[in-house]
């Protein structure tokens, strides 16, 4: 799944900072088996797919991912995305890896590169809120 260009999830997320190659580059899969909620797997040449828990991926009835609570969660796997393209394929893991392995975390909430992406969604719920966007 793509997030279509016209919609208003994705003036949302521009809203937030993410830019066009950034949603250009990402596509979006169900995922039910990782740890966590969601997992973005940047692959060599600046590719990503964000594997998401169902519940984070819910299209409305045209197919479109509708404006709800979990473009907080996107934002964050975006800039994740977007660190794969700072960072190079390999740079990307490498920095993943060592960050898991020091905070002895699949999560690694406090680590150099997980803190601004939690950052990142914490600012996406705060927008939510003043819309009054509730599920
Ligand atoms: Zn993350």
């Amino acid at each position: 799944m793509r997030i279509d260009p016209s919609s208003e999830a994705r003036t949302f997320l521009i809203s937030q900072g993410a830019t066009e190659e950034t949603l250009r580059s990402a596509s979006f899969r169900v995922l039910n088996l990782q740890l966590g909620d969601a997992l973005t797997v940047v692959w060599p040449g600046g590719k990503a797919t964000i594997y998401l828990k169902s519940r984070f991926l819910q299209p409305d009835e045209s197919g479109q991912l509708p404006v709800n609570r979990s473009l907080a969660l996107i934002r964050h796997e975006l800039h994740h995305v977007e660190q794969g393209h700072n960072w190079g394929f390999t740079g990307y893991w490498a920095r993943h890896l060592w960050a898991r392995v020091r905070h002895l975390s699949v999560a690694a909430k406090s680590s150099s590169v997980e803190a601004p992406a939690y950052e990142i969604q914490r600012a996406a719920y705060a927008a939510l809120d003043e819309m009054g966007v509730t599920s």
